[in-house]
């Protein structure tokens, strides 16, 4: 069972199989380190059967949200780090076959100028990610 809430004389419990309430009148819980221990076994119409409600572990939607936009994040730059490894190889096949010198160098200045924008878009990013969660970190 989990704790729905804790009222002066009486605890709301829910079950975790089916969601159903019960509500346990003191003193038929004592307290715990991690919720209650029930005093009397408390059988649900689901059938589940448990003496003992815990608080849930609540996840914030704030910490939900950073853990989503770090997800995104990583998986956008694993994507660009992919392309221009791709990019990479293509190049490297095009320059071993047709004049490597000359393509050598077009391949050279190409990838770095595409990783001067990566790591200018990156910056903005960041930029961007900070002034748009001003509580940021707090
Ligand atoms: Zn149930």
């Amino acid at each position: 069972m989990k704790i729905v809430r804790q009222q002066n004389d009486f605890l709301v419990i829910s079950c975790t199989r089916c969601s159903q309430q019960h509500v346990i009148e003191y003193p038929g819980f004592n307290k715990t380190t991690q919720g209650y221990q029930l005093v009397k076994t408390v059988t649900c119409r689901c059938g589940n059967i448990s003496n003992a409600a815990k608080w849930e572990k609540v996840i914030s939607s704030r910490t939900k949200d950073r853990l989503a936009d770090a997800y995104i994040m990583i998986k956008g730059t694993i994507g660009i780090i992919f392309f221009i490894v791709v990019v990479i190889f293509v190049f490297k096949g095009c320059s071993a076959m047709i004049e490597p010198n000359n393509e050598k160098k077009n391949f050279n200045d190409i990838t770095e100028k595409e990783y001067n924008d990566f790591m200018k878009w990156d910056a903005k990013e960041q930029q961007k990610k900070r002034d748009e969660s001003p509580a940021f970190g707090k």
